[in-house]
């Protein structure tokens, strides 16, 4: 039986902060509309959301959040797939895109998709930094100007190297590359005391995880911060150059339905940070001034592919630190504007999203079930946006004001999944499987690597066919100081408003080329600190080293 929240031998500090008097508000139980005011307004929780909040409150300005999920905590996190898709992610980890041929992870909840995302952190890579200066002219966004904050933010956050050896997942794919020549390196993780347990997907049970639900939300309530929850950002309202209110409406205790109460926010300065897909989308229904159209356009996904493959041994790809080892030699190796590039790493398998993943249905699926701890698996990051062939997609609104993504895939970007589906079946033989997947609906399972050569080269590259996932959603609102290439400027500001500001991971003019947290994190402290200084006409902040 499980035990309850004051049994338990893990400390709670969401528990712990709320019985000292936090100032949370769950908009479901209210029962008459709310009028809230404030000197900052930040809309979104997760990666930009929860380092904005930690700087501004540490400057001494009084901060409302305003979070579309739920406030859930250690003793709500079970390791149930079933509990944590529907409570803790976007459309219950079920968001595709427009025609259906993507699938959309992104998270839901106080930590936003941090509360559930596997802790890979990467800096935002030297050669995306170059690109973005010589064509974005973002000529402050270098390796060497931003390394201070991404310090900050891997001190903060307790970014480093990860002790414990890499499962056998991840260490196939260490293998395989090895016996290839191919370089294969340790990823970081923003993990403190973590129990190597498998489950960051559905919410850390132990807290380790060093995610904004832990960090920097808590730091920025014990300071004063007001944190709205199940509390929808509707629609920014505006008088001239200025964003002089913002309208929410309440959801009820599922966080599907309005309950019909409205929250009106009044403050000095507002942020948004509802994440790549969510921020345009709620600047388009607000109706933002867009003169170049360029709003919710440029949105870019990572595009990524898996390759399953079946061994003798158990592979038990559930358990242990989700992703600990990655390469790059797919990227490294042709110029980031030429034939597209991509990163791959060995993501996690649960049974759910296992079978909802891979190909096939009936009695062929089941058997595949059955070799679930059997099964290893690779994931290709493929990196858009560098170039004319790999522009990203564009949000738009649906007729209830819910956003839509249309991602075309170009044979240019279909070119580079057929390339890393190659890729990753060379490695997987190497590392000794003895059949590898391709997850395609056409493909089967392969037993040497000519005969899955040969199948992958005549596999027709089409939407629906191949399967294509992503969880790096970026851009959307791009970031340039020309006001005829981005919607915001190099120092998070929205260029047709006074007083808006985007801080989250739509700011990206590209995709990054490597997991997007700690791109979001150093960036979005760099961009905070800025606004600290200038609302109170202070140097900003340092932040705690708890
Ligand atoms: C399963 C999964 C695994 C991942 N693994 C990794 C990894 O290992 N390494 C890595 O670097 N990255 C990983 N990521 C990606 C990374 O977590 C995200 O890129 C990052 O958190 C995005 O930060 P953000 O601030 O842009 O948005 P988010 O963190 O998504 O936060 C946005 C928040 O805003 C809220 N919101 C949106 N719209 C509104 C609105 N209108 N009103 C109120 N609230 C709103 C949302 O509910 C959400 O809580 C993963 C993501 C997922 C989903």
């Amino acid at each position: 039986m499980a035990k309850s929240a004051s049994s338990s031998p893990i400390p709670d500090p969401i528990q712990a902060g709320l019985a000292s008097g936090w100032k949370v508000i769950d908009a479901s139980t209210l029962v008459a509309d709310r009028e809230v005011e404030a000197d900052v307004a930040i809309i979104g929780t997760g990666a930009g959301g929860g380092v904005t909040a930690e700087i501004l409150a540490l400057a001494g300005l009084k901060v409302v959040l305003v979070e579309e999920g739920p406030l859930k905590s250690s003793k709500d996190f079970k390791m149930h797939e079933a509990e944590a898709y529907p409570e803790l992610y976007q459309e219950s980890a079920a968001r595709k895109t427009r025609d259906k041929a993507i699938n959309i992870l992104q998270g839901r909840n106080v930590g936003g998709s941090t509360t559930v995302n596997w802790t890979s952190s990467f800096r935002t890579p030297g050669d995306t930094l170059s690109y973005w200066q010589k064509n974005f002219g973002l000529n402050d966004y270098s390796a060497e100007s931003l390394s201070p904050w991404f310090t900050m933010m891997e001190q903060r956050l307790h970014i480093g190297a990860w002790a414990a050896a890499p499962n056998e997942n991840n260490d196939l794919l260490r293998r395989g590359a090895a016996q290839l020549g191919i370089p294969a390196a340790a990823i970081q993780r923003n993990v403190k005391a973590c129990w190597n347990l498998g489950y960051c997907g559905m919410g850390c049970p132990t807290n380790a995880k060093q995610s904004m639900l832990v960090t920097t939300i808590p730091s920025a309530l014990a300071r004063g911060a007001t944190l709205f929850t199940r509390t929808r950002a509707d629609k920014l309202l505006f008088t001239g150059d200025k964003v002089h209110g913002l309208s929410c409406v309440a959801l009820n205790e599922r966080g599907l339905a309005p309950t019909g109460h409205r929250i009106h926010v009044r403050a000095k300065h507002y942020v948004v940070a509802g994440g790549a897909i969510n921020s345009p989308a709620l600047l388009l229904r607000s109706g933002a001034p867009d003169p170049q159209h360029l709003l919710g356009k440029r949105t870019f996904l990572h595009p990524t592919v898996i390759s399953a493959a079946l061994h003798d041994k158990k592979v038990d790809a559930y358990a242990g630190a989700p992703q600990t080892i990655y390469s790059d030699h797919f990227l490294q190796t042709q110029a980031i504007d030429g034939a597209i590039g991509y990163k791959l790493e060995a993501p996690p398998l649960h049974p759910l999203l296992f079978a909802s993943t891979m190909s096939g249905f009936g009695v062929q699926h089941a058997a595949m079930m059955k070799q679930f701890a059997h099964t290893h698996a690779l994931l290709a990051l493929l990196r858009d946006g560098f170039h004319d062939e790999s522009c990203g997609g564009t949000v738009s609104l649906q007729d209830d004001g819910s956003p839509v993504l249309d991602y075309p895939i170009s044979a240019f970007v279909w070119d580079g999944v057929r390339r890393a589906l190659l890729s990753m079946a060379e490695i997987q033989f190497a590392a000794g499987a003895k059949a590898v997947y391709p997850v395609h609906e056409e493909a089967d399972g392969y037993s040497s690597w000519n005969a899955a050569r040969k199948a992958i080269n005549a596999l027709a590259y089409e939407p629906l066919k191949t399967r294509v996932v992503s969880a790096h959603v970026m851009g959307g609102c791009t970031m340039s100081d020309d006001p005829k290439q981005g919607i915001v400027s190099s120092r998070g500001r929205y260029h047709e408003l006074a007083n808006l500001s985007v801080h989250d991971g739509s700011l990206f003019p590209t995709s990054i080329g490597a997991n997007p947290q700690l791109s979001i994190y150093g960036i979005t402290a760099k961009l905070a600190s800025g606004l600290a200084t200038d609302l109170t006409g202070k140097p900003p902040p340092s932040l705690p080293l708890l």
